[in-house]
């Protein structure tokens, strides 16, 4: 046995050797840069979360000093320093609650709970029931599923019920008033796909922003919407973190000043 793996061994040309080598450290110089990449995202994204915690702290420890230091504050003062101890501490669970969500989606020792249900049920059941939420209210919904879509998928339902109100939320939080969003389903032309589209015609991306919208790491500048709520900015990057879960894929096209349209691939069954 020993004997044809030697004398196979000696017919490896000297080149062919050198072209598997090559090709291993090709790999390995890869790897490597893999690894940088992630390591520097890390680093990039602890230093973007304390920064981000950093600056509500700062706020609520001076609102606690103001007040700490006036005995006799006017009861209308105290209320509205308690009001902005109210607002930062709700920035700060919004942003801690994103962070732990992030990193239960993004463990690998956690599975999904996943069940088989109707694309069309489920669509329509996550698009009446966000009907109902009030911060719609100033906008045209529109839902454009076609009946017999007769597909199923294999989804985690509470999770894939946040990919859609995380993009349902962006679309009401950057359009104006009496702007569209509207959910579309279709099958893929060879039938193994489900798209699902979530679109809007708010204030758009720029383009030189959207490869970087899905990264932990990355908020478009907040400077371009002004006096809107700003989030804690890992919403799509959950949303990301839960369709590569699911095995599918996402992707964003827009136009500035037009608005967005995002795209959900999921496998069909
Ligand atoms: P944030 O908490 O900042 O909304 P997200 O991860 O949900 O964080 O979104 C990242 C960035 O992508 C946002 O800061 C926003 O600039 C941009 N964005 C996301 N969805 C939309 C949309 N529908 N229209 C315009 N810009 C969007």
């Amino acid at each position: 046995m020993s004997d044809t793996i030697n004398t196979k061994q000696q017919f490896i040309t000297p080149q062919v050797q050198e072209d598997k080598l090559e090709l291993l450290s090709k790999k390995l110089l890869e790897a490597n840069e893999m690894l940088k990449k992630s390591e520097t995202q890390r680093s990039i994204m602890l230093a973007n979360i304390s920064h981000d915690l950093r600056a509500p702290i700062t706020a609520i420890r001076n609102a606690v000093d103001l007040i700490m230091a006036d005995s006799e504050m006017p009861i209308a003062e105290l209320r509205s320093t308690i009001e902005i101890i109210d607002r930062r501490t709700r920035v700060l669970e919004d942003l801690i609650q994103d962070m732990y969500y992030l990193f239960c989606v993004e463990d690998k020792s956690r599975t999904l709970k996943k069940e088989i249900v109707s694309a069309v049920q489920f669509l329509e059941e996550f698009f009446f029931d966000a009907t109902t939420n009030t911060i719609y209210d100033n906008h045209n919904m529109q839902i454009d599923v076609p009946v017999d879509l007769s597909v199923n998928i294999c989804i985690d339902i509470p999770k894939m019920i946040r990919v859609l109100e995380n993009l349902f939320v962006n679309a009401a939080k950057y359009s104006g008033d009496g702007t569209d969003i509207i959910l579309r389903a279709e099958c893929s032309e060879d039938k193994k796909y489900l798209n699902i589209y979530i679109e809007d015609n708010g204030i758009g991306i720029p383009g030189d922003a959207i490869e970087h919208i899905f990264d932990r790491t990355y908020t478009v500048s907040r400077a371009r919407t002004p006096g809107k709520t700003s989030g804690s900015g890992l919403g799509l990057a959950i949303v990301s973190a839960i369709i590569e879960k699911h095995s599918g894929t996402i992707s964003c096209h827009s136009t500035l000043g037009q608005g967005c349209s995002f795209k959900i691939t999921l496998p069909v069954l």
